[in-house]
């Protein structure tokens, strides 16, 4: 018999309709005879009101996360009230949501009461966790309603993590062998286990989350757990696009990638899934679909290892925005390196991602990113931490700090096929280009341009992709 698990993010949970998608495909998966496993996220949107509810009682503000508590019960109750549900299974899921945002409320409060600088990050995950706490609850009514032997299940019974409080990472070992003991004779029993995502604990059992997102990695860490045949990813696109279509009209969706391309994928800017869910599957072969809860007739998007000598391909362009750091020197860049992730370290409190380098005679060019959460005055905050440190050198050297767009193609098998990079380059045409490099795992080649270019070589690039099919 085929084991599937199947992972449901918050956009296809939030409305009475959406949940009567994720129905009607479990009834539909159900039927052709397969172990189910669900994964849950929280109701799109929820996880940012908990983590808010968290700084504002750091802050002391009992009246704001007492209001973010009353609009999450509001939200919870009025989708329960218009689900068909028995009232014995209403009642008790309107119990169980009062349960846990009294949970919440009283982990607020004590933070409250001891006022600190900082949020702690294991206070921030045990808040935020009870938002796929919530959701998984809910699902698991849902269907034994219609007659399935759905049982929600708290994955901090199963995920064994390491400490990192807000981005763990699972334990395979341990992991393997909770879900081996309560899972696996759940599935065998014709149990469909409701699961909740991005949530595990610490061997000592303080709960921990494994980063935003990270519902998808939980998925994946199950399927690796129990050998699971396929795992899908439901949301509400229609799976992998070649653009992103809120900047390129003209995407497409692209419907077969190998695990290296997808990781490549996520890696240079693609936000559909975790970045770190790929390696688990990619490691036991199994398969991963991305689909659109809407839309279920469609396939989406088919992820697995790459087919031997299939003819190369691009197949899709990702933009992610940068800062370039130029300083007039050559020669080693490890003292470099460290200054700019001191520096990154110092004002936006997380270390550089340096994605692209390159050197000349004379001149050493670092192409850095700096995360969107850091908000718009980043760059000059860096600017300005960078004129001290450099400043502070017995020989200040030139430098200029510009913003980039880095773009990047990726296809397989790519340095197999120069006319394609040809064909890209060829499309830059009049952009004045910074930096080109190809990645190591060889399905990927970045381009760097000025900001200002990086729209127009986006679309350029992106109709490169669609005339080379
Ligand atoms: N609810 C979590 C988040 O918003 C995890 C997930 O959705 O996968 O990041
Ligand atoms: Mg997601």
């Amino acid at each position: 018999m085929k084991t599937l698990i199947m992972k449901f993010g918050g956009l296809s949970l939030g409305t009475p309709a959406a949940l009567a998608q994720v129905l009607s495909i479990v009834l539909h998966e159900h039927q052709q005879n397969k172990r189910l496993l669900l994964v849950i996220s929280a109701l799109d949107g929820v996880t940012d009101m908990l983590l808010e509810a968290a700084y504002l009682a750091q802050v002391s503000n009992p009246r704001g996360y007492r209001r973010i508590a009353a609009t999450l019960r509001t939200r919870h109750m009025a989708l329960v009230e218009q689900l068909p549900l028995s009232t014995d299974e209403r009642t008790s899921l309107l119990a169980d949501i009062d349960r846990l945002l009294f949970e919440m409320l009283d982990i607020c409060q004590n933070v409250a009461n001891m006022p600190s600088d900082t949020l702690s990050p294991v206070v921030s995950d045990k808040i935020a966790s009870i938002g796929e706490r919530l959701a998984a609850r809910i699902v698991a009514g849902l269907l034994r309603q219609n007659k399935l032997r759905g049982v929600a299940i708290d994955s901090t019974e199963l995920i064994i993590t390491d400490q990192t409080h807000g981005n763990a990472t699972p334990n395979l070992e341990r992991t393997t062998a909770r879900v081996q003991e309560h899972l696996v004779p759940m599935l065998d029993r014709q149990i469909i286990p409701v699961v909740t995502g991005f949530i595990g604990t610490t061997p000592s059992g303080v709960v921990t989350t494994m980063g935003r997102g990270g519902s998808d990695y939980t998925a994946s860490i199950l399927a690796s757990c129990i050998h699971a045949d396929e795992v899908w990813i439901w949301s509400d696109v229609d799976g992998m696009m070649s653009a992103d279509p809120r900047e390129v009209s003209s995407a497409q969706t692209i419907p077969n990638l190998s695990y290296d391309e997808v990781a490549e994928l996520s890696y240079f800017g693609a936000r559909i899934l975790h970045p770190r869910m790929i390696r688990p599957l990619q490691e036991k072969h199994i398969a991963l679909y991305v689909k659109n809860v809407f839309k279920p007739q469609l396939v989406g998007t088919r992820i697995h290892d790459a087919v031997e000598a299939a003819p190369t391909r691009l197949k899709a362009v990702t933009s992610i925005q940068g800062i370039s750091l130029n300083v007039q020197r050559s020669g080693d860049i490890t003292d470099l390196v460290q200054t700019v992730n001191r520096v990154f370290a110092e004002t936006i409190g997380s270390g550089a991602d340096v994605m692209i380098s390159a050197q000349s005679s004379n001149e050493t060019f670092l192409c850095f990113v700096i995360p969107t959460s850091a908000g718009m005055e980043a760059v000059d905050s860096v600017r300005q931490a960078l004129h001290e440190a450099f400043s502070a050198q017995p020989q200040l050297p030139k430098w200029t700090l510009k913003p980039m767009s880095v773009l990047t193609v990726i296809g397989e098998n790519l340095d197999d096929a120069p006319h394609l990079l040809a064909t890209l380059l060829m499309c830059l045409d009049g952009v004045r280009l910074f930096a080109l490099a190809q990645a190591p795992s060889r399905c990927s080649i970045s381009f760097v341009v000025a900001a200002q270019d990086g729209k127009r070589a986006l679309k350029q690039l992106h109709d490169a992709i669609l005339k080379s099919e």
